[in-house]
């Protein structure tokens, strides 16, 4: 499959190339996963401890109650691409700092780029900040937003709370959950309106 292959370029080539500072303390890289045709690419902010030792995003708690709400709207992990704001994972799960998003910038692009989706979702603040850098996810999660960017075609986005600070706050966990919900209606809505 081409688009596959064509991720895996990417990947390699910003393993040598992501000039990321992380790079000296995390495990390894951990690349975006799942569907290089996928109508939805959601993005994290940076790896954890389980997903620094597989290399892989969202495989610890935070990707395991991912995976329940995909199931939920009768989604698998295969159906989605799923990626981060940072490929490293910050010393003790720290933010990542300006320059280390920066620094992973240009990859992320390429993967956006790569795939096309019709949806992107913001899973937490930061995601959501690095291209909305004024909204608030308390009042911006579960709507969507219209914007054309420059560096993407992509112009539909999803701010959702992130599933790791959902994980043990009740009242968050049900509004995550009621706005993850939301998803199949404007995906749907958005290949309507395409078409
Ligand atoms: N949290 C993230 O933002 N990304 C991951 O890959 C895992 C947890």
């Amino acid at each position: 499959m081409k688009d596959a292959i064509e991720l895996q370029t990417i990947h390699q080539k910003w393993f040598k190339k992501c000039s990321c500072e992380l790079k000296k303390t995390a495990t390894q890289p951990v690349p975006g996963a799942g569907n290089p045709k996928a109508s939805i690419v959601f993005i994290g902010e940076a790896p954890g401890k389980e997903e620094d030792v597989r290399g892989i995003p969202f495989v610890g708690r935070a990707g395991q109650f991912l995976n329940e709400m995909l199931g939920e709207i009768g989604m698998k992990r295969e159906d989605i691409y799923i990626t981060n704001i940072v490929k490293y994972r910050p010393p003790n799960n720290r933010d990542p700092l300006p320059e280390e998003k920066e620094a992973c910038a240009p990859w992320l692009y390429e993967e956006l780029d790569s795939i096309n989706p019709k949806l992107i979702i913001f899973l937490g603040r930061h995601s959501m900040n690095n291209f909305f850098p004024d909204l608030k996810i308390s009042d911006a999660h579960g709507k969507l937003i219209q914007k054309k960017f420059k560096r993407i075609n992509t112009t539909s986005f999803l701010p959702l709370y992130h599933p790791a600070s959902a994980l043990y706050n009740g009242g968050m966990r049900d509004t995550l959950i009621k706005d993850f919900k939301k998803i199949p209606l404007i995906l749907k809505k958005l290949k309507t309106d395409a078409s």
